[in-house]
């Protein structure tokens, strides 16, 4: 599996007001070599439109930094590839091999 000191993958996001943007880059020798997956999510509230609206959140200092203190990103969970060996997502076409149980469901180069 990965070695945290030496990762095959980088996830990088932007993270803004009204979306978040992501991507996930494949590491060759720590250099950054292929884009695995990217994305972008945007929501319908803004920083101003939402307030007032669904469920009330403390203002209170500590209760907001002890909120904050708990925002983490959940590792990426890959799994090896029954065709190629090497690691891709769970229920997704292999980046390397393009299989997708036991068939080819998109053409690698
Ligand atoms: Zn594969």
């Amino acid at each position: 599996m990965e070695d945290a000191q030496n990762p095959q993958y980088v996830l990088g996001l932007d993270l803004g007001t009204n979306s978040l943007g992501w991507a996930v880059i494949g590491l060759v020798d720590g250099e950054p070599a292929q884009l695995v997956r990217a994305g972008v999510r945007a929501f319908e509230a803004g920083m101003d439109e939402g307030r007032g609206l669904g469920r009330e959140e403390s203002r209170n200092k500590a209760r907001r930094d002890a909120r904050r203190a708990n925002w983490k990103l959940s590792p990426l969970t890959l799994t090896p590839c029954p065709q190629c060996k090497k690691l891709r997502v769970p229920h997704h076409a292999c980046q390397n091999c393009g299989y997708y149980d036991g068939r080819e469901a998109v053409h690698v180069d």
